[in-house]
């Protein structure tokens, strides 16, 4: 295995379960991969980003329990949002059958108008109706459809960017229509518990002690601080790798689950050249993404996150809470309270300086955390991602390889690999299922471990059959 990534320890762990002798190779010194928390030269834990789930990722939460980290994750049922007054509005699930459960606490959504909201119920309604597949969205930016869709300026700002540039990394202008519908869809539409956010209650490193357990227990190996340098092909078939200390590794096999940049110059270059089985790597673009860190003398928040409207700041997670800090409960002496603000398709953050950013987030938090006029900011930190995630934009798909390659013994894991799903801890958990299905099966020992979706509920679950049916 190439690559302790999440795509990476999923297939290991998969195939560690199934008898399977894994060696894992990371070049970092340690597991996780973009998901992955460290520490700072003054001895602060953080993650390299926030990270959150959601109800409807079942591989992750599978993953999550084969990894003993599931006890890990809190869920939380309602979602805070505030505007640029300070205004807080509030959404979770009533008794309502999906897809209208949502809607009570909508209608009550403080920054919309009537005009937006019913704009927004249209829209949400013509994707269930159509079971998550909505005509005439393929090629089509998310933009282009809300426009068809007739949504208000406001409807556009305030709730469909707020929900998807985060989801997805990326512009509406620049995103497929398709993983935009399907975030609402899965998420928001098909069944109850799919928008549910889901939190880790402790840095992103320390969800991963169990996978190394499991792949030690089979006689495996995880070298950590340990990149391999290039992955060697021998008639079509795959004969060994080299690490970037010169030595030779041989192997039945090779999953390959870095990211698709670094595989590139892993491989012999005709395979990245037109007509390669790689050529079409060099199409997929990338998003960046920020992470702002911030720890103040005092306690300027109370609740665990909130999602901002009208602001450059999309997130804000409250660490301290999140960590469940007795302090930031207000339960003990309050010590301060350290916040992270995240800001995804960053894209006009990437080149300006730390401090300025730093300055633009604290003008923000003044507007919607007014106790952070008077706190003293005691640290502050940016992480800048430049290469966060591929750009789901329209037409990405065909460049997506299978994780199945057209050379014997190689495999291919990572978020970017063809899975149906976005740049998501969901979609490299899932590729690295597909990636050990396939190997597994090229042993002749074939085993299923993709899950299924959430299945869907109400009349969500009607309209999704009726949308199969006209499939097939
Ligand atoms: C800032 C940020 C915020 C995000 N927020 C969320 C979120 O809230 N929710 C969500 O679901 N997803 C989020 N994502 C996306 C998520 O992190 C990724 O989709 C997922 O972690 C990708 O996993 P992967 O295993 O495919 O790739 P990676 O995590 O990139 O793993 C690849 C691994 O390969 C290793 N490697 C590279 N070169 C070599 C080499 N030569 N030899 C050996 N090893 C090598 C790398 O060190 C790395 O560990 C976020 C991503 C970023 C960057």
């Amino acid at each position: 295995m190439i690559g302790g990534g999440l795509a990476g320890l999923a297939c290991a762990v998969a195939l560690a379960e199934s008898g399977i002798k894994v060696r894992v190779f990371e070049k970092r010194p340690h597991l996780g991969g973009r998901a992955t928390s460290y520490t700072l030269p003054d001895g602060s834990e953080v993650d390299n980003c926030q990270h959150v789930t959601l109800g409807c990722c079942t591989n992750l939460a599978d993953f999550y329990r084969r990894a003993g980290a599931d006890g890990k994750i809190r869920f939380y049922d309602r979602l805070y949002f505030a505007d640029r007054e300070g205004r807080r509005s509030s959404i979770a699930a009533s008794v309502l059958p999906p897809p209208l459960h949502m809607a009570p606490s909508f209608v009550g959504f403080q920054a919309l108008g009537f005009d937006d909201k019913a704009g927004i119920a249209k829209a949400l309604m013509a994707i269930a109706w159509a079971g998550g597949r909505p005509r005439d969205i393929d090629g089509v930016t998310m933009l282009d459809w809300l426009h068809r869709m007739r949504q208000t300026p406001d409807a556009i700002e305030r709730f469909w960017r707020v929900v998807l540039v985060s989801a997805l990394d990326e512009e509406l202008a620049q995103m497929d229509a398709r993983y935009g519908v399907d975030v609402f869809w899965k998420a928001f539409l098909g069944s109850r518990g799919g928008y549910r956010v889901g939190i880790p209650s402790v840095p992103l490193a320390e969800l991963y002690d169990g996978c190394r357990d499991a792949i030690l227990r089979k006689g495996g190996e995880v070298r950590l601080r340990c990149g391999v340098r290039e992955i060697r092909l021998r008639e079509n078939r795959f004969a060994g790798v080299a690490l970037e200390d010169g030595t030779e590794i041989s192997a039945d096999a090779c999953v390959a689950a870095v990211p698709h940049d670094v595989l590139l110059g892993m491989l012999p270059a005709a395979m990245a050249e037109e007509g390669g089985m790689l050529a079409g790597l060099k199409h997929i673009r990338t998003s960046p993404i920020t992470g702002v860190h911030l720890w103040f003398d005092r306690v300027v928040m109370k609740e665990p996150f909130l999602a901002l409207l009208d602001h450059t700041t999309q997130w804000i997670f409250n660490k301290s809470l999140l960590y469940a800090h007795a302090e930031a409960n207000g339960d003990g002496p309050a010590k301060g309270q350290y916040l992270q603000l995240v800001i995804s398709a960053s894209y006009d953050l990437v080149p300006r300086s730390r401090q300025d950013i730093i300055d633009l987030c604290r003008r923000e938090l003044e507007e919607v955390l007014p106790a952070t006029r008077d706190a003293k900011l005691e640290k502050a930190t940016v992480i800048k991602e430049v290469r966060a995630t591929f750009s789901p934009e329209p037409g990405v798909d065909q460049w997506r390889p299978a994780q199945k390659t057209g050379v014997e013994g190689l495999f291919l894991a990572g978020d970017w690999t063809q899975t149906g799903w976005p740049a998501t801890m969901e979609g490299a958990v899932r590729s690295g299922y597909l990636a050990a299905e396939e190997a597994l099966a090229s042993f002749g020992e074939p085993r299923k471990f993709v899950q299924a979706d959430l299945a869907f509920e109400g009349l969500s679950k009607v309209w999704a059959k009726r949308a199969q049916a006209s499939l097939s």
